[in-house]
């Protein structure tokens, strides 16, 4: 069996094409885009409006008929496919038998299992304890609250382009003003920035970069001040910014010289997606606390925070917890998912899709001055546009080449600090036929915006 070759993952037995049966968006995502008009939250905004009715394997069906490529994974979630089979079996066999009764009242036997293998995968071979939570914003959260606990001190730095989520704490952690934070501050206190290593832009080494860090920290916050520090190995909606070789490790060891918790937020890297359970395993970095959310239960709200028993075990009884936390249905995914991953040997699979994605984008490089870099790993791959004179970021050709390439019916996405990076985060049980049209739509556009 090919790696690119989806057997069982993949979902309904959706015809694996692009298709364009009406103009995007069609007139019954354009009557439903009206009702939304006048019944959903403005603060609430859409990448594309369209209407999804089905998806599975690398496609998303409209309601209108219209099957496009996607190149999104719903924002590197459906890792295994939408309605992936084993986890539609094993979800419905759960929702049968129960659907709830809070772990904190009458705890089960799902719960206890995500533990053991969130403990298994994520990296080092200590001891561990996993909370589970149901969103990536709650997960973070908690992780900060863990290691409060357990160093008795409060404060916590975030970097440049970090994104941790949208509750006060984490709009506090995140890095960037517009749209996650403008207007609604107050933001929770004791939150310190310090410089990333973002090679295409800084041109430092991992040392040197760690350095300028870890010079920030020393002098604005104080080692004998910080709880915790947080970052994405591998920055998500900042822009798919993988830092300088050295970099992760020289953090990793300075916080555990000066008794300061290391978080890595693994929500979106984390999980196959880059061709490893977690980006860390690239880095050899073993941090003390991982969250993990997004691609870990197909869709089903699960997070979780995972790390050295003795941090875990620092908050006193009641002092963690929710209503929904660790739910039975998303417990069921989470199993099914890990399962699948393992089953297909979808790491492996998210590495090829990464050389295939890699090689295109390269050769588009290549071709056209103004992709600045291609850079990410795995199935977690992005361009940063740039104008190729000034290498100012170009926002306004990211959002061109994506508006053209969703009109063609592909999915795709932005990021970035400054909104001139495009992501792609295709589910790995997309066929690679499918991947390769996707990926010439993409160049297509870059050929008709000049
Ligand atoms: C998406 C994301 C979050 C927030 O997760 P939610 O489930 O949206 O709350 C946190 N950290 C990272 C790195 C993310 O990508």
């Amino acid at each position: 069996m090919s790696l690119l070759t989806p057997a069982a993952v993949g979902g309904p037995a959706l015809a694996q094409e692009r298709r364009l049966v009406t103009e995007i968006p069609g007139p019954r995502s354009r009557e439903l885009a009206e009702r939304r008009r006048g019944s959903v939250a403005g603060g609430v905004s859409t990448t594309m409006p369209v209407f999804a009715a089905a998806a599975g394997g690398g496609v998303v069906v409209d309601v209108d008929g219209n099957s496009l490529i996607d190149l999104g994974s719903g924002i590197a979630v459906t890792t295994v496919g939408n309605a992936a089979p084993r986890l539609v079996e094993a979800v419905s066999a759960q929702l049968a038998a129960f659907t709830h009764t809070c772990f904190m009242v009458t705890p089960y036997e799902g719960y206890v299992a995500v533990a053991e293998r969130l403990n298994a995968l994520t990296p080092g071979d200590h001891e561990k304890r996993t909370a589970l939570f149901s969103s990536g914003a709650e997960a973070v959260e908690n992780a900060i609250k863990i290691a409060r606990a357990y160093t008795r001190k409060n404060a916590v730095v975030a970097f440049d382009h970090a994104y941790h989520g949208r509750t006060n704490l984490t709009m506090a952690l995140t890095a960037k003003n517009q749209p996650y934070k403008s207007g609604f501050g107050p933001f929770a206190p004791e939150v310190y920035r310090a410089p990333l290593s973002y090679p295409y832009r800084d041109g430092l080494s991992g040392a040197a970069a760690a350095e300028r860090a870890i010079s920030a920290i020393e002098k604005q916050v104080g080692a004998e001040n910080l709880a915790a520090i947080v970052i994405e190995p591998i920055q998500g909606e900042g822009g798919f910014i993988v830092p300088a070789e050295g970099f992760l490790p020289a953090l990793v060891e300075w916080a555990r010289a000066n008794d300061v918790v290391f978080i890595a937020d693994e929500v979106q890297s984390g999980i196959a997606r880059t061709g490893a359970w977690y980006a860390s395993d690239h880095e050899g970095i073993v941090p003390d606390l991982v969250t993990t959310a997004k691609g870990v239960a197909g869709g089903l709200p699960l997070s979780a925070v995972t790390g050295r028993a003795e941090i875990m075990d620092a908050a006193h009884a009641g002092g963690l917890g929710g209503t929904y936390g660790g739910n039975p249905l998303a417990c069921a995914a989470a199993l099914a998912t890990l399962e699948t991953i393992e089953q297909e040997n979808l790491i492996e699979r998210a590495t090829a899709i990464g050389e295939l994605v890699t090689g295109r984008l390269g050769a588009l490089q290549q071709r056209d001055a103004r992709v600045g870099e291609v850079r990410g790993r795995g199935a977690m791959i992005a361009l940063e546009l740039v104008d190729p004179a000034t290498q100012e970021p170009d926002a306004a050709l990211a959002k061109a080449v994506a508006g053209a390439a969703q009109s063609e019916g592909v999915i795709v996405l932005t990021c970035g600090t400054y909104g001139n990076v495009l992501r792609l985060l295709p589910p790995l049980s997309i066929p690679e036929e499918l991947l390769a049209e996707g990926l010439d739509v993409l160049d297509r556009a870059f050929e008709v915006i000049k």
